[in-house]
């Protein structure tokens, strides 16, 4: 390690990525042996290189400004690196792109398949919740690219084929040579005659006009699994686009929305739902019918409970839960359901006509409810404050 790294690319011993980056690439238009093949400059252009992979590799670079030689340990195929680099490979290291001419993947290695692959499609399916809870199957018109029958996917029309490209000779590239301030720029760009593909389809298959693909509404079944929600992707492998050519078809993606039940809240695998009952039963106690989600979908025969009785034991306050364990959602992944959580909701009666003012008034003076001044014996503030706590607040 003779020369010092930050000398040969110029660079201060403080510069950071960017400004390394910077420096490496403007040397590099100078140095590259595809613009100037004088074999100092090319000594010179592997030297600025081997600065560059130490300084812009941040692990090494604290190696070397600590005095160690960063190129003592792995690797060791490092000796001629960037004469392997052609100067569109590094240009392209920089600006992402593939290339001047753009289109051929890769910087330009020989034709580009015409065949590849389709993309991914996302379609939105609504799901009534039984149908999300329990797995359901669904018809689902899907429009996307499919093969094109009459050419199977070549393109070409019936008893045609593709020939080779007689601008490239099937290389699919050609070279473009340049003179600039730099010197000859050599650069390889797709041919456009046959669009990179390196070979030509003379008669095109009318159907797909040489695209080897068609589009076409069609009908597909789709399961969905217990215990999915809202956001849940279900995928269908091979069912999305077929690509250019008649490649491989993406896959399709169906994203479930549930729909809103009536009855029950979903949170997770827990459905919540609210029992309303008269002052008088949740006084005195009573039973009450609780449709579960399977009466959404069992048909009437079928052994699947599908109602439960619920006791409200005398006394139950608005707001006390019941809880009904293992009633709720199927887990997606996994075993077991979540719960049915159950909110009691009292009514107080309105619209009382004369006697059941009376009865109410006897009971409360039974109960020494009401003073004979007319004073509601209540409760202190600080002993409602306790009943929320038990009624709403946490456990
Ligand atoms: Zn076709
Ligand atoms: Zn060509």
């Amino acid at each position: 390690m003779s020369q010092d790294l930050y000398n040969t690319l110029g660079v201060s011993r403080d510069a950071d990525g960017d400004a390394i980056k910077k420096a490496y690439r403007r040397l590099a238009r100078q140095l590259h042996p595809d613009v100037n093949p004088d074999p100092s400059t090319q000594e010179r252009f592997k030297d600025v290189t081997r600065a560059y992979e130490v300084l812009s590799d941040p692990e090494k670079r604290r190696m070397y400004d600590l005095g160690g030689d960063p190129f003592s340990g792995a690797g060791g195929g490092f000796a001629g690196a960037g004469a392997g680099f052609s100067f569109t490979d590094i240009m392209d290291a920089f600006f992402g792109g593939a290339g001047a001419g753009g289109g051929a993947a890769g910087g330009g290695r020989g034709p580009r398949p015409r065949m590849r692959r389709g993309q991914d499609a996302l379609i939105r399916l609504d799901v009534d919740l039984a149908g999300a809870a329990f797995g359901a199957t669904r018809e689902l018109k899907v429009d996307t690219a499919v093969l094109c029958a009459v050419c199977s996917g070549s393109g070409a029309a019936p008893g045609s084929s593709p020939v080779t490209c007689e601008t490239c000779g099937g290389r699919g590239e050609t070279v473009h040579a340049q003179r600039s301030f730099l010197g000859e720029i050599r650069t390889m760009r797709p041919c456009a005659a046959c669009r990179g593909f390196g070979s030509i389809i003379p008669e095109p298959c009318r159907e797909c006009s040489g695209d080897g693909r068609v589009r076409s509404r069609r009908t597909l079944t789709v399961k969905i699994p217990a215990g999915v929600d809202t956001g849940t992707r279900v995928q269908l492998t091979g069912q999305g686009e077929v690509g250019a050519g008649g490649g491989p078809a993406g896959d399709l993606y169906v994203e479930i929305h549930v729909d809103e039940h009536p009855t029950f809240l979903r949170n997770g695998a827990d459905l919540h739902c609210v029992v309303t009952l008269p002052m008088t039963a949740a006084a005195l106690g009573t039973t009450v019918h609780l449709p579960l989600l399977e009466a959404d979908v069992a048909d009437e025969d079928s052994a699947v409970e599908t109602v439960v009785e619920l006791d409200i034991l005398a006394g139950s306050q608005s707001g006390a839960e019941l809880v009904l364990g293992g009633r709720g959602v199927p887990m997606l992944r996994g075993t077991g359901r979540g719960d049915i959580v159950v909110q009691v909701v009292v009514e107080t009666p309105t619209r009382l006509d004369e006697r059941q003012e009376d009865l109410l008034r006897e009971l409360a003076a039974l109960r020494q409810e009401e003073s004979p001044d007319g004073q509601v014996r209540g409760d202190t503030p600080k002993s409602v404050f306790n009943r929320l706590r038990d009624a709403f607040g946490p456990r």
